[in-house]
């Protein structure tokens, strides 16, 4: 609940701009609740003004995308870019390609993204989009023709130094391969216009594993700091088994922690001898199976249908992979009591507001998504390096520059909450070393 005035009324003009906007609302109310201790010691961010331009996208285009599907119907589906920030880079965010994509869902992810790239430490605008359209069930032709008319439209407004989308639900690398063709023929350049790319034509090694290995390096540095702790014989949880949680096993693993548990959207996978990640990533990756296939190969787990009970497993770190809102107070509670000392956000927003302050009160260490989940999309940053430089770098490189920035994420925030005194606060931290970078830049511009 906000207690400054100015901040409060700054909430009340972006509900009366925003009515039906619901998700925009919720992602700018719990900002401005981090900004609060930041303004009363910069008061610079009151009489500036410019939080009043920040919760303001710079440009939200809406635009009309019609494609026949195989029967040769015609389809009309509504497309969105917004254009949020572009203080200290390029628009950068990804497109999202699902039925519940509305403007106000694009720009919550988008008005997060500028937090989230500024921590990055990398030159990189904020920006998100996407479609209503439902790439599930339809076939390739039809893919690649809303592919291709949707960047139809949304190309005149992107390019490498103006605005670079990556893939986010719904949009991997075919999708990805379709836009970027379509972009090159109608503009003749080859431009690194687009992240998530293939190898074959610029894509980026690590980027597959960024989000997964970028979540450990974030909680190591976080465990080695505040508690001279490390993942080294601990036991841990990881929630989910797509693409974060894959990674994060593995590296965990490698950090010498046992990870004992990992689900779908189904049920939870229990192994107490740890995780044989070879046999997840033949059913997940290669045959893309559901995980109670697991006990086929390894008898000595357990399966238990419903995903919520794997937070009832007792465990040292818990890192949730999944989805929005899949860990709850009650869970929170659970896994405080069962001696849990650190949580780190591998998805967007997987615990509540609720669960949050549950942690933070009982003193675990908690890594918010923005700040512990960012690997990815610097990863998206380093791919755009190296299309500029047109060089690839190598799997090495790459890994050790993405472990510096997590590290330095950490650094930044938890200097940050110190700053306004939230001392260990990395939920305030993350979006007060966030805005502080976009808002000096913005002052210094003129916005
Ligand atoms: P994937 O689609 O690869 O995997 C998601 C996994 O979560 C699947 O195993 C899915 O199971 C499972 N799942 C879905 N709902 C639930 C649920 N209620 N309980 C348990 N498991 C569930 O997605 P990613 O791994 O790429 O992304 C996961 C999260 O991380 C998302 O919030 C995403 O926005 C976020 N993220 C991803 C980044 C990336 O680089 N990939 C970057 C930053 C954030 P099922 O197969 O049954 O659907």
């Amino acid at each position: 609940m906000l207690k400054n005035e100015y901040l409060k009324s700054v909430f009340e003009t972006v509900q009366k701009r925003n009515p039906s906007q619901p998700e925009f609302l919720q992602a700018v109310s719990e900002v401005l609740d981090s900004l609060e201790p930041l303004v009363e010691k910069d008061p610079i961010y009151i009489s500036s003004g410019v939080i009043e331009a920040f919760v303001e996208p710079e440009r939200l285009i809406s635009f009309r995308v019609p494609w026949y599907d195989d029967n040769g119907k015609l389809h009309i589906n509504r497309g969105f870019r917004v254009q949020f920030n572009s203080a200290i880079g390029p628009y950068k965010g990804g497109l999202r390609l699902h039925p519940t994509v509305t403007a106000s869902v694009v720009k919550f992810l988008g008005f997060e993204q500028i937090l989230k790239n500024s921590l990055t430490t990398l030159p990189m605008g904020g920006a998100k989009g996407g479609s209503d359209f439902d790439p599930k069930g339809k076939s390739d032709a039809e893919v690649r023709r809303f592919c291709q008319s949707f960047i139809t439209e949304l190309q005149r407004h992107i390019g490498q130094h103006t605005d670079v989308p990556a893939g986010d639900i719904g949009v991997g690398g075919r999708e990805i391969g379709y836009m970027f063709g379509q972009y090159k023929r109608i503009n003749d350049t080859w431009e690194g216009v687009l992240t998530g790319k293939a190898l074959s034509f610029g894509g980026s090694l690590v980027r597959t594993e960024a989000t997964g290995y970028g979540l450990c390096y974030f909680t190591q540095e976080m465990l080695k700091c505040l508690k001279e702790e490390s993942f080294d014989g601990k036991t841990v949880v990881i929630s989910g088994s797509g693409n974060v949680a894959i990674f994060a096993t593995e590296k965990a693993t490698e950090l010498g922690a046992k990870v004992v548990a990992l689900s779908d959207s189904n049920g939870y996978i229990y192994d107490p001898d740890g995780i044989n990640l070879d046999v997840v990533k033949d059913i997940k990756l290669v045959r893309r199976g559901r995980i109670n296939e697991y006990l086929k190969k390894v008898p000595s787990a357990t399966y238990h249908e419903g995903c919520e009970g794997i937070w009832n497993i007792k465990c040292d770190i818990a890192l949730p992979s999944a989805t929005q809102n899949e860990l709850d107070e009650a869970a929170a509670k659970t896994l405080i009591a069962n001696g849990c000392i650190a949580v780190a956000e591998g998805a967007n927003m997987p615990c509540t507001l609720e669960a949050t302050q549950a942690f933070l009160d009982a003193g675990v260490l908690f890594g918010p998504a923005k700040a512990a989940n960012a690997g990815g999309v610097a990863t998206s940053g380093l791919e755009m390096s190296q299309n500029s430089e047109r060089k690839a770098w190598t799997f090495e490189q790459v890994d050790a520059r993405l472990k510096e920035i997590m590290e330095t994420i950490f650094h930044n925030s938890i200097e940050a909450a110190e700053y306004v005194g939230r001392p260990g606060n990395l939920v305030v931290g993350a979006n007060v070393a966030g805005f502080v970078k976009v808002a000096d830049a913005m002052i210094a511009q003129g916005f």
